[in-house]
């Protein structure tokens, strides 16, 4: 078995021992292979092997790869990185999602330059679930009124939340930024707005986030070892 199809499969029961542990529906968590950073040749052996949602941190590399896999029939594009106002036309065309958005401004300019042939485009709001220590994502208390705004927008879906916590190593800490964007989460269901999406856990704390309702985990460096230069 080559390297990647062992790393796929260990993911892919850690995964499932999660949600076993939490008492979840076997399946219920997707698997986003985080391949930033990495080249075509791996995207393309995650293909032959049965992985195809992908997510990528920065524009440019992105669509690159994207026009090189162009023809891979189901093939799926999740953008996960810091968006700039002058990358949202690309954005809009070629990615299938984009998880980190959390202005206004940004979802308008993703609306109107999504291209009228291709579907609405996926949308999680990030939100800021570490205070002080992280720049990216809404904060808390403006959520609400962002995800209205947002539900406005005809040609963006929104689907859910996305949060990238302050680095911690013990299980428990980890787990109360999760509890909290799903209670988040929870709430604006509660006010109307149906999202089915909560995008939280990476390569060392997806457990702790599938134990508190995560329904896509974010996954690079377990599949694909270090990110490269
Ligand atoms: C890079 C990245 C990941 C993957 O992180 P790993 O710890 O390598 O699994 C997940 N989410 C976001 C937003 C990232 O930028």
């Amino acid at each position: 078995m080559t390297d990647i199809a062992a790393r796929l499969n260990q993911v892919k029961q850690r995964i499932q021992d999660a949600e076993q542990a939490a008492g979840r529906q076997a399946g219920s968590v997707q698997l986003l292979a985080v391949s930033k950073t990495q080249p075509v040749e791996v995207i393309r052996a995650s293909i032959n092997i049965g992985q195809l949602c992908f997510g990528e941190s920065y524009a440019q590399e992105a669509v690159a790869k994207i026009q090189q896999l162009a023809n891979v029939p189901g093939i799926e594009w999740h953008f996960i990185g810091p968006i700039q106002s002058n990358k949202t036309a690309s954005l809009a065309e070629h990615f299938d999602w984009i998880h980190s958005v959390d202005r206004l401004k940004i979802a308008q300019r993703l609306n109107d330059q999504r291209p009228a042939d291709k579907a609405p485009l996926n949308i999680c709001i990030q939100v800021n679930t570490s205070g002080e220590i992280s720049k990216s994502g809404i904060s808390p208390d403006q959520l609400a009124e962002l995800a209205q705004q947002i539900r406005q927008l005809p040609r963006l879906r929104l689907r859910g939340l996305m949060t990238i916590p302050a680095r911690e190593d013990d299980t428990e800490q980890q787990r109360l930024p999760f509890r909290q964007l799903r209670e988040l989460f929870e709430t604006l269901n509660a006010q109307g707005l149906q999202l089915d999406t909560l995008s939280m856990g990476m390569t060392d704390d997806m457990e702790a986030a599938i134990q508190e309702g995560a329904t896509i985990v974010r996954i690079g460096t377990a599949l694909f070892g270090p990110r490269r230069k």
